[in-house]
C-alpha cells in the first residue's frame, strides 16, 4: 500500500510518500516560517498564496524522491481540517485534482487524529485501549482512543491551547514565532523556581485545562516589573513558565492514566516536541509502570508523514473521501 500525504493545514506545505503505513519513503515539508517571522504569526492570506506557490513541487519532490509517479499510489490523503480555510482549500483542491487525474481514491484526514497517527509511524505494536495527550498550537486534549477511529474525548482547553500559550508568552519576552521552542531553548539558561506562576488544575476531578489564566499571569508580572522600573530575567520567566504548563499537562495526564487504567500514554502535537515534557511524563509513568510513546520532534509538529500514517489506517477500512470532499476549518475529533 502507496499512500501520498499531503499536509497545507496552517503554515506548513508537506508531503510524503509511506509504504505500508511504517516505511517512509520521502518526506518534504516546506515551512512558511521565516515568512510569517516578521508578523509575529501566521497571517492566513499570506499562508494560502505560500501553500498555492509550494503545493507542486513539494508534492512533486516528495514523488520523486521516492522514485514513484501518481500512478503507483493506492491513495492520497490529505488533511481538511481543523485549519485555515485557504490554506486547507489549497491542499484539499490539489489532492483532489491529482486522485482524479491518477484514478486512485481520495482519504480526507482529521488533522488532529493525524497528529496522533505520528506515534503510529515509529512505534510498531501499539496496543489498545491507549490514552492520548494531544498538545498542539490550537489544542490541548486528553482522550481515550480504543480502536482505530474510536476516540472520547476526556478533557480539552476552555481557552488558550498549550501551544498558544507558549507562543503568546513567547510574543511578549520578545522571543519571535514559534514560541515554543525559544521558550524551551532560553529556559536551559534560567531557574523554574524563579517565578511561582499559577498552575490552573480548575475543579477538583477536572481533565479540562485552562492556560488562559496562566498567561496572563505572566503579563501582569512583566507589566507590573515595567511599571517599578524593574527588568526581570527572560530566562528566568521562559523557565518558570514552561514549568507551570507542563506541571499542569503532567498532573492531568496522570490523573487521567489513574481514571482510565490505561497503560499507555501518547504524546501528540507541536508541544509534544518539548523536552521537559517528555522527560517528566517519562520519569512519572515509569514509576506507575505506564509506558510513555511520542513521536521524533519532526512528526510532532505539522507533517505530511503523520497524514500518510493517519492515511493508511482509513485505506484498511476503505474509508475514501467523495470528490465533494470540503474544507473544515472548525474540524473537531468526534
Ligand atoms: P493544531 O495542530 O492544533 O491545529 P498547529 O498545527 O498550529 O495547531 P502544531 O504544529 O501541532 O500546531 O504545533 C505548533 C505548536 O507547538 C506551537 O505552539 C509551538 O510553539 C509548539 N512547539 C513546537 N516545538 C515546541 C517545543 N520544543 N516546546 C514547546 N512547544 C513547542
Ligand atoms: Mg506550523
Ligand atoms: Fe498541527
Amino acid at each position: 500500500v502507496v499512500i501520498l500525504g499531503i499536509e497545507t493545514s496552517c503554515d506548513e506545505t508537506s508531503a510524503a510518500v509511506l509504504l505500508n503505513g511504517r516505511d517512509l519513503r520521502s518526506h518534504v515539508i516546506s515551512s512558511q516560517i521565516t515568512t510569517h517571522q516578521k508578523y509575529g504569526g501566521v497571517v492566513p492570506e499570506i499562508a494560502s498564496r505560500e501553500h498555492s506557490l509550494h503545493f507542486q513541487p513539494v508534492v512533486q519532490q516528495a514523488l520523486n524522491e521516492a522514485k514513484l509517479t501518481f500512478r503507483d499510489l493506492s491513495a492520497i490523503a490529505v488533511t481538511y481540517g481543523p485549519g485555515l480555510v485557504g490554506s486547507l482549500l489549497v491542499g484539499v483542491s490539489g489532492a483532489k485534482a491529482m486522485a482524479y487525474a491518477a484514478g486512485v481514491p481520495l482519504i480526507g484526514i482529521n488533522h488532529l487524529e493525524a497528529h496522533i497517527y505520528a506515534n503510529f509511524l515509529e512505534h510498531q505494536d501499539l496496543k489498545f485501549p491507549l490514552l492520548a495527550l494531544l498538545v498542539s498550537g490550537g489544542h490541548t486534549h486528553l482522550i481515550l482512543f480504543e480502536a482505530h477511529g474510536q476516540y472520547t474525548v476526556l478533557g480539552h482547553t476552555r481557552d488558550d491551547a498549550a501551544g498558544e500559550a507558549l507562543d503568546k508568552v513567547a510574543r511578549t519576552l520578545g522571543l519571535g514565532y514559534p514560541g515554543g521552542p525559544q521558550i524551551q531553548r532560553i529556559a536551559q539558561e534560567g531557574d523554574a523556581q524563579a517565578f511561582n506562576f499559577p498552575r490552573a488544575m480548575l475543579e477538583p476531578g477536572s481533565l479540562d485545562f485552562s492556560f488562559s489564566g496562566m498567561k496572563s499571569a505572566v503579563l501582569n508580572t512583566l507589566n507590573s516589573a515595567r511599571m517599578r522600573g524593574e527588568t526581570l530575567s527572560v530566562p528566568d520567566i521562559a523557565a518558570s513558565f514552561q514549568q507551570a504548563v507542563v506541571d499542569v499537562l503532567v498532573r492531568k495526564a496522570l490523573l487521567a492514566i489513574k481514571e482510565t487504567r490505561v497503560k499507555t500514554l501518547l504524546l501528540a502535537g507541536g508541544v509534544a516536541a518539548n523536552r521537559l515534557l517528555r522527560e517528566t511524563l517519562d520519569h512519572k509513568l515509569a514509576e506507575k509502570g505506564v509506558c510513555l510513546v511520542y513521536p521524533s520532534p519532526i512528526f510532532c509538529t505539522d507533517n505530511g508523514a503523520m497524514i500518510a500514517t493517519a492515511g493508511y489506517y482509513h485505506y484498511l477500512k476503505g474509508d475514501f473521501a467523495p470528490w465533494t470532499l470540503n474544507a473544515v476549518p472548525g474540524l473537531g475529533l468526534v
